[in-house]
């Protein structure tokens, strides 16, 4: 029996949307087409729940020989911006994927306005003059119906005519509202004579003026899809109870456009997943909104962010990306998933591509004292032992070295196995050292100690005759004095101290009455982010922003956009283990 690779089993192991979709293109449907889309608000940068829609949606595409498009919901333009837009199309790009066509649904908004006429005319819409409230007041509850509004019956004439004064620009917001006739007793409560379209007065930023009531999401995104040609309509669970009301608006579109409509036969079909949810973040674009304009982060892109840019620019890949969502599936029930799971499946891909240096944080003066002064020799570190072809670098070694403060202990414990009096260690690539029994380091007034004094040992480094020497201690990184440089490390950790931060922010605004970034404040970590110094190996001035890296012993590491060959600045993507303990 052979064993399965990691790969073969994760291409055996298909979601229900998959399953779906591959049934219905084995049965010919849809003309054995198939066409998905992304279609996200243009009203902030893409989240890691983003990120799982976009596994879905372009991933079937791809593996299916289908087409996705992305398509801007852009039917709320007070929020929305081209900023957006860009920034979305690059973090879909940087995951890997490519779309058929960027479409908006602004693009439909003639088509849209033209089926409501239509549905006027035949008796399926009409104006209603009511105010919010009052509207609110008739919908009735789940278990009671609601009530007619008086406005119902009106003749379509009126209704057509308080339409196009709806888009004057001369009606007030709030003033009247276009609503679909359909049942006012319906157990479902979308089907409560939904509103189609609402004004807003607003400019947009693709359609200027030309417009001033817009239409609804509910009555907007089923008929984009109809009309593209979309057959699976992935999206989240929250939409389940939309669904008919979906199913019947595509069903309205397909009888005005009549017979002859091209796309006639096919319609599309909603499935719904459960959305991503991770403990000790925050998603919803609305609230990271609020972080960066506080100030609370430095962009959209701060590595703390859960956005795409945010976890890019903080060092995740996206192939380890990818992977925590494919290892997490596609159900349909809500689920809490914990961020060291994903922190894990990030750590295994840094592992398989990260390159190893040498970087010293907390750092004491090794001096090598049997090694002559002015003297430099080079060693050669192996880019990264799981893959060859990555390489190797040179580094220099000489008398001075910085090595780490905990790599030294004046009164080590028999288990200790690092510096010590009388201990031996190798130095990473390089040769094997003792101290001294008696009298290996030196003490400031104060007493901290500020020189470690220890010997190296002839022909221990690889290759050497007396390489394979054996010693109790284990192998320690370092950096040589003369041939290092200065470098800002940043070193991030969770936003927020606690599980579940939307749940606790919400509770607390509930209590105190605090909204916003007041809401927020006693829940974030006040020590998400700690700034050092550290000296770090000459070569790493030659890494690119984004590069993976891992600082070898202390955890993985990237070059920060920031950085100038001047000025490095590094960013800790994760530690080498989970090192949340909780606050
Ligand atoms: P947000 O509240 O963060 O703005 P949204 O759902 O309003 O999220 P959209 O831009 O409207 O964001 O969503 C684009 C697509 O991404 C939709 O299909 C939506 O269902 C999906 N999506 C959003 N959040 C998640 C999530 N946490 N998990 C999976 N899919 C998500
Ligand atoms: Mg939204």
């Amino acid at each position: 029996m052979c064993m399965e690779t990691k790969e073969e089993q994760r291409a055996e192991s298909v979601s229900f949307v998959e399953e779906i979709v591959k049934t219905e293109l084995e049965a010919g449907k849809n003309g054995g087409r198939l066409q998905t889309r992304f279609p996200p608000e243009p009203n902030g940068y893409l989240h890691i729940g983003h990120a799982k829609a976009i596994a879905i949606d372009f991933g079937l595409a791809r593996k299916y020989g289908g087409v996705c498009n992305l398509r801007m919901d852009d039917t709320n333009p007070q929020k929305e911006d081209t900023e957006y837009v860009e920034a979305i199309k690059r973090d879909i790009e940087w995951l890997g994927f490519k779309w058929g066509e960027v479409l908006y649904a602004s693009d439909y908004f003639g088509q849209l306005w033209d089926l409501a006429v239509e549905l006027i005319k035949r008796g399926r819409a009409y104006v209603d003059e009511q105010s919010s409230e009052q509207i609110a007041e008739q919908k009735g509850t789940p278990t009671q119906p609601g009530i007619n509004s008086p406005y119902r019956d009106r003749p379509a004439e009126e209704s057509l005519r308080l339409f196009e004064e709806m888009n004057s620009g001369n009606m007030e917001p709030g003033r009247m509202v276009l609503r679909a006739k359909i049942d006012m007793a319906n157990p479902n409560m979308h089907f409560r004579d939904p509103i189609m379209y609402r004004v807003l007065n607003l400019p947009h930023w693709r359609t200027g003026n030309r417009w001033n009531a817009y239409p609804m999401y509910d009555f907007t995104h089923g008929q984009c899809d109809y009309w593209e040609g979309v057959t699976h309509s992935i999206c989240t669970l929250e939409f389940v109870s939309h669904r008919p009301l979906y199913d019947l608006f595509v069903d309205w579109a397909k009888e005005v456009g009549g017979d002859d409509h091209p796309m006639h036969d096919n319609r599309p079909r909603q499935i719904e997943f459960n959305k991503l949810n991770l403990t000790h973040i925050l998603l919803s674009k609305r609230n990271l909104l609020i972080l960066v304009k506080e100030g609370v982060v430095s962009g959209w892109d701060d590595p703390r962010m859960p956005t795409i840019c945010g976890f890019r620019r903080r060092g995740y890949s996206p192939e380890g990306i990818l992977s925590f969502i494919d290892k997490i599936g596609y159900t349909k029930f809500d689920a809490l998933n914990q961020m060291s799971l994903f922190e894990s499946a990030v750590r295994d891909d840094l592992n398989q591509r990260a390159i190893r240096v040498s970087a010293v944080i907390e750092p004491v003066k090794l001096i090598i004292t049997n090694f002559p002064e002015g003297m430099t020799e080079t060693c050669t570190a192996i880019n990264n032992p799981g893959n060859e072809a990555d390489g190797t670098h040179e580094t220099v070694f000489g008398r001075e070295l910085w090595i780490e403060r905990e790599d030294f202990m004046e009164d080590a414990p028999a288990k200790f196995f690092r510096l010590g009096p009388g201990k031996e260690v190798r130095l990473k690539n390089s040769y094997i050292i003792r101290c001294p029994e008696t009298d290996c380091c030196r003490k400031d007034a104060d007493g901290n100690i500020v020189e470690i004094y220890a010997e190296y040992i002839p022909d221990t480094k690889t290759g050497e005759a007396n390489a394979n020497m054996k010693i109790k201690g284990k192998t320690i990184h370092w950096v040589s004095c003369r041939h290092c440089l200065e470098a800002e490390v940043r070193n991030y950790d969770r936003l927020w101290m606690v599980e579940n931060p939307r749940d606790e922010i919400s509770a607390y605004s509930k209590k105190t009455g605090a909204e916003g970034i007041d809401a927020m404040r006693p829940f974030l970590n006040p020590e998400s982010l700690e700034v050092k110094k550290a000296y770090v190996e000459k070569w790493l001035s030659t890494r690119k922003p984004l590069d993976y890296l891992q600082f070898q012993r202390i955890g993985y590491y990237n070059v920060d956009p920031d950085s100038t060959p001047d000025n490095l600045v590094f960013n800790r993507t994760v530690g080498l283990k989970d090192g949340w303990k909780g606050k």
